[in-house]
């Protein structure tokens, strides 16, 4: 991706330097028109001036003439030609001149070829009439045409009249005839190689004359122009380069173009180059950054990161109040296995044992390499002890396989201490020392276990890992039963439901209450396989009520631990339909600590519970958290007074005020109330007259097996 972008990033470059090199050509092509200009504008002025010098060469002739001829008006044959041939030399482009006095040719020179033209009376010449009437009106040399000669061809005819010396009398008029084609050859006007020349006369105010020489096209373009002065009036010179464009076309800038595209081409790969040189230094400064923070062996967080993580772990849990624990691994004989199979073996063992021990934690715990065969574990929450000892078995059971290395079957033990925040030390040195001290005291207590550093915290933990370890060995072999003790309805004194209680039939200790079990049950996560247990046993129980004919419901008690799991209800659901009891049929009995905020997500599994079915009983309401805001947002159906409430309410007209407040609340918010440990006939009739329509206790019926249950309730065989 990043790569992609660098190309892009490239292309942009070069798209850009593209344009400004085209835009830098284009400039040069107007810079080269500019300068085409000025060098067609020098030629045509060395053009013009060639024409102006040979048509004032050839002019001198009808000059000298008409000063000649104003002085001494007789012409005769031999004066004419005297002058004629002293004026008109060979280098001149004249054909030759016609001296018409009173408006009639009477003289010619050269003769021979124009004897044509003799005895015209231009006043009979409608053709040439014209231009002797401007050339009279202009009243000096008038150049007219190229126009088609009597004598054939065509020619420039100059003429100008001629009036007597001292008098304004017209005399005549004097023609010459010069040939424009070889004047306009010798001035160089179709010379000039790299332009087309053009040129044409004027017609009073534009240069809207006739076309002399050049292409007709040439004057529509945008040609440059001089004018050629004329004795009277002028022409006008014009010229362009020879393709009739002055600018070049922008392929022949073929060098500017390869410089372009060099230059373009050499921008954007340095653009690139520095992006990806950029990326590459980032990369490894994350490199760096991942080097000084993580173990290259192993990949773990390194002491210096652990540290740091443990440091905000301490800060964390100082706000919070929460426990956390740190262990101290080290591998047992690794220094042996080193020495003997090599040390490229002994790298392979320590990432194998930093993978195992990775898997055996949970995601959010850390494990970092110390150095050598040092870990260390970070176990982030902890609600018991008995928590980090659990976790540290696991890790050394991960790691007791053996482990191929080398070719060789390697079996490897840890020795584990642990060290608990805040027990054993509240700053990251005391934890750490602590943990392996006690890592020290797990070598000597003969390795591959785990340790406590604080004593007590090791007494507490190895009871209730025996305890743990008891109660799976006990699910296992079927020590625990359900007692069911009846929910009875307050009017009619029938049984309207059980409650499920669980007891454990210990192998040395006899039969256990809850009390001796369910806390270490619900710290070590065991407590939802007893869970389980019940409700299975629980349901087919109910079955069994159902069919000796006893209408009633199964409550059943579920601790907070129970609804950390997102498939649990789901577990339940099944299990409902496994033992085939409705799901209506269940009321599951909760304390109101669930209700709290900030636990959406066992809200959610409350809401599936419920939208399964089954039926959301709150326990002990009361002592907890009671809240009506908190009970309103629930489905829950029921509420269950604590017995201690009821036991003193005889006594106390306080807590009798509360259970009646209790009562009443359950009736506004149209709950169903069970008024626990009732004992006395005095506190049930007490209970009934306040409206408590459910009843549980002692006085009605201990907690029992369900062949007593049913033994008792069910319906009486008939005697006799
Ligand atoms: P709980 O849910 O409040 O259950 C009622 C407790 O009061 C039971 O104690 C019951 O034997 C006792 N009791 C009933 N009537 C009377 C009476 O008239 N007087 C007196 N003094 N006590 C009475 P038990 O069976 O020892 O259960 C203790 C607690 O253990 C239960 O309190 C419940 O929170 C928990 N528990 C029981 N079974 C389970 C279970 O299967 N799962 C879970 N998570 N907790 C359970
Ligand atoms: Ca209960
Ligand atoms: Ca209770």
């Amino acid at each position: 991706m990043r790569v992609a972008g660098n190309v892009v990033a490239a292309v942009l470059v070069f798209s850009f330097c593209m344009f400004f090199s085209a835009r830098y050509i284009q400039s040069e092509q107007q810079g080269d028109a500019e300068l085409q200009r000025f060098f067609a504008l020098q030629d045509l002025a060395t053009i013009r001036a060639r024409i102006e010098g040979h048509l004032n060469a050839n002019l001198v002739a009808i000059r000298t003439l008409r000063a000649e001829l104003a002085l001494n008006p007789v012409v005769e044959p031999e004066r004419f030609q005297r002058l004629a041939e002293e004026v008109l030399t060979d280098e001149l482009h004249t054909r030759h001149v016609a001296v018409a006095p009173d408006l009639v040719i009477e003289y010619i020179y050269p003769l021979i070829g124009n004897e044509a033209a003799l005895g015209l009376d231009y006043r009979e010449s409608p053709a040439q009439i014209r231009s002797i009437e401007a050339a009279l009106e202009a009243g000096d040399i008038l150049i007219s045409g190229p126009v088609d000669l009597v004598q054939g061809g065509r020619a420039l005819i100059a003429r100008v009249p001629v009036y007597l010396h001292r008098s304004d009398e017209l005399w005549g008029i004097i023609s010459q005839v010069i040939d424009h084609e070889s004047l306009f050859a010798d001035a160089g006007l179709f010379d000039a190689e790299m332009w087309s020349v053009g040129l044409r006369g004027a017609d009073g105010e534009g240069m809207g004359g006739d076309v002399f020489a050049g292409s007709e096209l040439l004057w529509q373009l945008d040609p440059v122009m001089v004018p050629v002065e004329l004795p009277v009036g002028q022409w006008w010179l014009a010229a362009m380069p020879a393709s009739l464009a002055w600018e070049r076309p922008l392929a022949s800038y073929s060098g500017y173009w390869f410089l372009g595209i060099a230059l373009s081409l050499a921008t954007s790969i340095l653009i690139y180059g520095l992006l990806t040189s950029h990326m590459r230094l980032r990369r490894a400064f994350s490199t760096i950054s991942h080097q000084a923070r993580f173990d290259g062996l192993s990949g773990l967080p390194n002491r210096q990161f652990f540290t740091q993580q443990l440091e905000a772990q301490i800060r964390r849990c100082r706000r919070r109040e929460q426990r956390f624990a740190l262990m101290f691994l080290d591998l047992d004989h690794f220094k042996e296995i080193n020495d003997s199979l090599g040390h490229e073996a002994g790298d392979d063992l320590l990432q194998g044992c930093s993978q195992r021990i990775v898997a055996a934690m949970r995601a959010d715990d850390m494990v970092a390499r110390f150095g050598g065969d040092e870990f260390v574990i970070l176990v982030r929450e902890l609600s018991d002890p008995v928590d980090a000892e659990l976790a540290a078995e696991k890790v050394l059971a991960a790691l007791r396989p053996p482990l191929e290395v080398a070719g060789h079957e390697v079996s490897i033990g840890g020795s584990i201490g642990i060290a608990v925040y805040p027990d054993d030390g509240v700053s990251t040195t005391d934890l750490l020392k602590h943990a392996d001290l006690a890592m020290y005291a797990a070598k000597s207590a003969g390795r591959d276990t785990s340790y406590f550093y604080n004593e007590s915290l090791r007494h507490q933990s190895d009871t209730h890992l025996k305890l743990h370890r008891e109660i799976q060995l006990g699910l296992a072999d079927g020590q625990f039963e359900v007692h069911y003790q009846p929910i009875i309805d307050a009017v009619s004194g029938e049984i309207r439901a059980v409650e499920a209680l669980i007891r454990w039939q210990h192998p040395e200790r006899g039969l256990l209450s809850p009390a001796d079990f369910i806390p270490v049950a619900e710290r070590t996560g065991v407590i939802r396989e007893l869970g389980l247990q019940v409700l299975r046993q629980g349901c087919a129980d109910c079955r069994r009520m159902l069919s000796a004919g006893l209408d009633v419901t199964l409550s059943i008690n579920r601790s907070p631990r129970e609804f950390n799991d997102n498939r649990t209800v789901q577990r339940w659901l099944e299990v409902l339909a496994e033992e085939g009891l409705e799901p209506e049929r269940l009321t599951v009995e909760l304390t109101e600590s669930l209700l709290m905020p900030d636990r959406e997500r066992q809200h959610q599994l409350l809401r599936d519970l419920h939208d399964g079915g089954v039926r959301l009983a709150i326990d002990d309401f009361g002592t907890g958290y009671s809240s009506v805001t908190y009970l309103r947002k629930f489905p829950v159906s029921q509420i269950k007074i604590d017995g201690v409430f009821v036991s003193e309410m005889l006594d106390d007209n306080a807590q009798y005020a509360l259970v009646e407040a209790l009562v009443r609340m359950a009736q506004a918010l149209g709950l169903a109330v069970v008024a626990e440990g009732v004992e006395t006939a005095e506190q049930a009739r007490m209970l009934t007259a306040m409206g408590c329509q459910l009843l549980q206790g002692y006085y009605f019926g201990r907690p029992m097996s369900a062949s007593d249950l049913i033994a008792r309730y069910g319906p009486t065989p008939a005697t006799g």
